[in-house]
């Protein structure tokens, strides 16, 4: 699951970050620009209750790039190497210079060669006293997954999905967010789902996981009134989280199909309480799970 963006600077200012941050998504500069941040958040000397003064020495010296307690690991040509990760190890565990805390920023993160990957994981085993390491990536899906595992996953939105979230000032910037990552950065879905309501959404997937995990054809009932709308909503949702899921391995592409039986079914006027109930007993028929 992402921490959103929103609460990232929050737990910064609270001191409430896990140790080890994934920023994907969005462009470098933008991750960046945000690693800094929070690094000036954990260090300032004279923190305003928005975040970091940006005018003491501290703030100067780490957005210069000359701050001793803030680490770099960057690829030297496309890949970051195993004797990189070594050199970095070595200073990650001195003891701070200057800072409150030590911030170490790996930016191309995908590059890591694998000796250099379970090199770093050995120091995200033993972390390091008041320090915080960040990677930082395009594409989550080249980091280790042993390393994912152990990282708070924050996403950073697409320029233009930047663009779309800030327009939406009335809505729950936080909601807004899982509205997007609910509908795979779709921004046409993810309108339709904070339309209907991304809590609604969420419990209506959650009970209908159950009911099919289940094979119990009466929780179905706990699923309805639903009218045509929602319910294009809630099944292009469940195929986006089925086409994860396939992605993963913990689903079955019969499942995907059925959802786009039903999804036609709906198109052609079906009542959306018998698509449902018939997706239901198909998933039932053919053992699928849907829950992951
Ligand atoms: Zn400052």
């Amino acid at each position: 699951m992402n921490l959103p963006l929103v609460l990232l600077e929050k737990a910064a200012r609270e001191e409430h970050l896990t140790h080890l941050l994934l920023f994907h998504g969005g462009s470098a500069p933008y991750r960046r620009d945000v690693a800094l941040r929070i690094a000036q958040i954990l260090n300032c000397t004279s923190p305003l209750p928005e975040g970091p003064c940006e005018a003491c020495t501290t703030c100067h010296k780490i957005s210069s790039g000359n701050h001793p307690d803030v680490l770099w690991l960057k690829p030297l040509k496309t890949t970051i190497g195993i004797e990189q990760v070594l050199a970095w190890q070595e200073k990650v565990y001195l003891k701070h210079y200057e800072g409150t805390y030590k911030i170490s920023i790996i930016e191309q993160a995908d590059g890591l060669t694998l000796p250099a990957a379970n090199a770093l994981l050995k120091v995200i085993e033993e972390p390091p006293e008041r320090s915080v390491i960040i990677l930082s990536a395009g594409n989550v899906e080249g980091i280790l997954p042993t390393i994912q595992s152990r990282a708070q996953l924050i996403y950073f939105p697409d320029p233009s999905e930047d663009v779309w979230l800030k327009g939406l000032e009335e809505n729950n910037q936080q909601e807004a967010q899982l509205a997007f990552e609910l509908s795979d950065h779709n921004q046409s879905l993810a309108t339709a789902i904070l339309e209907t309501g991304v809590t609604a959404l969420q419990e209506w997937m959650e009970k209908f996981c159950q009911a099919v995990s289940n094979r119990d054809f009466l929780t179905l009932n706990s699923l309805f009134p639903l009218d045509k709308n929602q319910a294009g909503v809630y099944l292009q949702a469940l195929a986006v989280k089925i086409q994860k899921g396939i992605q993963k391995g913990s689903n079955h592409p019969f499942e995907l199909l059925a959802i786009g039986k039903a999804n036609d079914a709906l198109r052609q006027q079906v009542n959306p309480r018998l698509i449902i109930e018939v997706l239901a007993l198909e998933l039932f028929q053919q053992g699928g799970t849907l829950c992951d």
